[in-house]
C-alpha cells in the first residue's frame, strides 16, 4: 500500500490491469469436502489466490486453561506456505499470520453456535497455497464452508471480499498490484442473512464517500460469493446422498 507507482492501475477507460471494471470481482471457485481426514474442509479460489481450510471439532480444548465453561472457542491458524508468494516466505508464524488468525477466529465466533459446546475447541486450519492479495478473505470464505461441511451448527455462512482504492478509483477485490501500489485496502466479511459486518479492516486512506461506496460494492460481492458457498455445500451433500443410496 505505497500509493506511489509509475504503473497505470486503472486506464482512461476505467479498465484495470487484469481487464476488470471497478465493480468486477475476480473469478470465484468454491468446493466443499475436499479432504478425507478432516471433519470438514473446503477449497477456495479468488482469482489467483488458492486456499485450503480444514476443520476439527468440536473437541476438548487444549491447553485446558483456554477452556470456556460457557461456550466453545474457535481457534484459527492461518498459514502462508513458503511457495505461495513470489519471494519465498520464511516458514512459520509471524505477526501478520497471528493477526489474521485472530480476526478470522473472531469473525467465525459471531456465526458458530459456540454456546452449544461448553469447554470445547473448534480448530480451523487455513493454508494459503497461492497468494495474490485477498488471502484473509479467501481464507475466511473457505473456513466458513469447512465449518458447515463439518456439520457445526451456525447462524449463517460467512463470505469475505475486499474493496479498496487505486489510481484514485474505488475498486472491488484488489489484486496484488492494486494492493501494493494503491491507496487503500478494506477487507470485509458479512453475515448474509442480516448484512451485519463481522470483519472490517482498513489499510490506507479513503474519503467517507469512497468508503461507503466501497463497502456497498463489497457487500454485493459477498452476496455473490455466498451463493457459491451454498452451491458448493449442496453439491457436497447431493454427492454424499448418492453415495449413501448406492
Ligand atoms: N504477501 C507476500 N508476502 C508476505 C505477505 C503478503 O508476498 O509475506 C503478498 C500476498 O500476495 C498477499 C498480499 O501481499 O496476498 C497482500 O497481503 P495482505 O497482508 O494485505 O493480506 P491479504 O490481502 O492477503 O489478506
Amino acid at each position: 500500500m505505497s500509493g506511489h507507482t509509475d504503473m497505470v492501475l486503472v486506464d482512461e477507460n476505467g479498465m484495470r490491469i487484469d481487464g476488470r471494471t471497478a465493480e468486477q470481482h475476480r473469478p470465484f471457485k468454491v468446493e466443499a469436502g475436499v479432504l478425507n481426514n478432516a471433519d470438514g474442509s473446503a477449497y477456495v479460489e479468488i482469482g489467483k489466490n488458492k486456499v485450503l481450510a480444514a476443520v476439527y471439532g468440536p473437541r476438548e480444548c487444549h491447553p485446558r486453561h483456554l477452556q470456556d465453561p460457557t461456550k466453545a472457542i474457535v481457534q484459527c491458524k492461518y498459514n502462508m506456505q513458503s511457495f505461495s508468494v513470489s519471494d519465498r516466505k520464511r516458514p512459520g508464524p509471524d505477526r501478520r499470520s497471528i493477526e489474521i488468525s485472530k480476526i478470522i477466529s473472531e469473525a467465525l465466533e459471531k456465526v458458530v453456535l459456540t454456546e452449544l459446546y461448553p469447554r470445547a475447541s473448534i480448530d480451523v486450519y487455513i493454508e494459503i497455497l497461492q497468494a495474490n492479495a485477498g488471502t484473509r478473505c479467501a481464507g475466511l470464505t473457505a473456513a466458513s464452508v469447512a465449518l458447515a461441511d463439518a456439520g457445526i451448527p451456525m447462524r449463517d455462512i460467512v463470505p469475505a471480499i475486499a474493496a479498496g482504492k487505486a489510481d484514485g478509483h474505488v475498486l472491488l477485490d484488489l489484486n496484488k498490484e492494486e494492493d501494493n501500489y494503491g491507496q487503500a485496502d478494506v477487507p470485509i466479511a458479512i453475515i448474509p442473512s442480516t448484512d451485519e459486518i463481522v470483519l472490517l479492516q482498513m489499510d490506507g486512506n479513503m474519503t467517507r464517500e469512497e468508503f461507503d461506496y466501497g463497502i456497498k460494492m463489497a457487500v454485493a460481492g459477498c452476496h455473490e460469493l455466498h451463493e457459491l458457498q451454498k452451491d458448493a455445500l449442496k453439491r457436497r451433500y447431493s454427492k454424499k446422498a448418492q453415495e449413501g443410496s448406492e
